[in-house]
C-alpha cells in the first residue's frame, strides 16, 4: 500500500487511518483519536487541508516542506464511504517524485535548448562572415574551422540524447563478444592523446602486468564507458594535471579506476552522480557547457555488462570514477 488513507465523518473526527497516513502526515492515530475537527486544526495544519470542503471525486494537491526542508508534493482524492453515516475516505497520495520529474523536464528542455543554440549561433556567424567579400585565407581557415567545431558538438550533444532515448526504451543494442579490456584502454588513451597533450595532463596507465584481461563486452559501448570517465577526468582537472587509469583484477572481477588531481565533487553531490542531467556546482562553475548525461550512460552500459559504477573522493583532493566488470568465463 503507497497510499495514505484516512477516514474520518462530517463532524471532522478522524476513525482511523493507515501507517501510511500516519508516516505522511507526521502524526499518529493515537494522538488524534477522540479530537474534535477544531483541535485536530489547531493540532496540525495537516487537518486544514484534509478537511476542505472537496466534491465527490475531486483531487486537491498540496505541497509543503517538511522540518528537513525537502519538498514534498500531495494529492488529496475524496470518496464518501457511507452518506447516512457521513463516513469520508481521503486518500493522501504522495506526487513528488512525478512533480520532481515534471520540473526537471521542463528545466531540461530548457537548459539543452540552449546547449542547442550557441553552437548553432557560431555556425550561422561564420557563414555569414564566409559569405563577404575579399576574405583573407587565415581568417577564412578559422571560420571554417568554427563551424566544423560546432557541427562536432550538435553531433555529439545529439548522439548523447539520442542513447538516452534508445536505454529508455530498451533499445540500446549491445553486441558481446570475448574482449581484452587491456585494448580497449590503451585504444581510449589514444583517442585522448592529443586532447590531453594539448592541455598538458599526463594520463598514466598502470595495470598488473602485461597480458590479456578478457570480459565478456560490447567493444564499442566498454569504449564509450571508459572514454566518458577519462574526457571527464582531463576535463574537470586544471592544465598539467594528471590522470591515471588503473587495471586491476580482484576475485571474479576487474576494476577499471580513473583517477584525477582536478576539481572534485562536493560531498552532497556524490549520491546523484550517476543520475541522469545530474551536473554538481563545481563543475557547473568551470564548465558551462556539460550535459550531465554522460555517466548516466556509463552506468547503464556497465551494468548491461553485470558490473558496478562507484565513485570515491580519493582524500578530498580529485576524484576516483571506477567500474567493475565480471572476468570472462569459458563455457
Ligand atoms: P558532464 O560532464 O557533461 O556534465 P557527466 O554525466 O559526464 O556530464 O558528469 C556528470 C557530473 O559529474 C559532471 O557535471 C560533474 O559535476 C561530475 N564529474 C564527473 N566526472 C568528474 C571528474 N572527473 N571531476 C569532477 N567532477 C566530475
Amino acid at each position: 500500500m503507497v497510499e495514505g488513507l484516512v477516514v474520518h465523518n462530517l463532524n471532522g473526527k478522524i476513525l482511523t487511518m493507515n501507517a501510511v497516513a500516519e508516516r505522511s502526515l507526521g502524526i499518529r492515530m493515537a494522538d488524534v483519536r477522540g479530537k474534535t475537527s477544531d483541535e485536530l486544526k489547531n493540532y496540525s495544519n495537516w487537518f486544514k487541508i484534509l478537511f476542505q470542503d472537496l466534491k465527490e471525486g475531486e483531487t486537491f494537491e498540496y505541497s509543503l516542506n517538511n522540518k528537513d526542508g525537502q519538498d514534498f508534493d500531495y494529492q488529496i482524492i475524496k470518496i464518501t464511504l457511507n452518506k447516512e453515516r457521513g463516513e469520508i475516505l481521503k486518500i493522501i497520495r504522495d506526487i513528488s517524485r512525478a512533480k520532481y520529474l515534471d520540473r526537471m523536464k521542463a528545466e531540461y528542455v530548457t537548459i539543452m535548448s540552449h546547449k542547442f543554440l550557441t553552437p548553432l549561433t557560431n555556425i550561422k556567424w561564420s557563414a555569414d562572415f564566409l559569405l563577404g567579400d575579399n576574405i583573407d585565407l587565415r581568417r577564412k581557415e578559422d571560420n571554417v574551422k568554427n563551424i566544423l567545431n560546432n557541427a562536432d558538438k550538435l553531433v555529439k550533444l545529439t548522439s548523447y540524447l539520442l542513447n538516452i532515448a534508445e536505454i529508455e526504451e530498451g533499445l540500446f543494442g549491445y553486441n558481446f563478444e570475448k574482449l581484452d579490456i587491456d585494448a580497449v584502454i590503451k585504444e581510449v588513451i589514444q583517442n585522448y592523446f592529443e586532447e590531453s597533450r594539448q592541455k598538458g595532463v599526463e594520463i598514466i596507465y598502470r595495470k598488473p602486468k602485461e597480458g590479456f584481461y578478457f570480459v565478456k563486452g560490447d567493444k564499442s559501448r566498454l569504449n564509450v564507458a571508459i572514454s566518458n570517465y577519462l574526457d571527464n577526468a582531463i576535463k574537470y582537472t586544471p592544465d598539467g594535471g594528471e590522470v591515471e587509469i588503473l587495471l586491476e583484477e580482484s576475485g571474479n572481477e576487474l576494476k577499471v579506476s580513473v583517477n584525477d588531481n582536478g576539481i572534485g565533487i562536493s560531498p552532497e553531490s556524490v549520491q546523484s552522480l550517476f543520475s541522469k542531467f545530474f551536473r554538481d556546482k563545481r563543475a557547473r562553475a568551470v564548465h558551462t557547457e556539460g550535459s550531465g548525461i554522460g555517466l548516466f550512460i556509463v552506468k547503464n552500459i556497465v551494468e548491461r555488462h553485470g558490473g558496478k559504477v562507484g565513485y570515491s573522493a580519493d582524500g578530498g583532493k580529485g576524484s576516483t570514477f571506477f567500474l567493475t566488470l565480471p572476468l570472462y568465463k569459458e563455457l
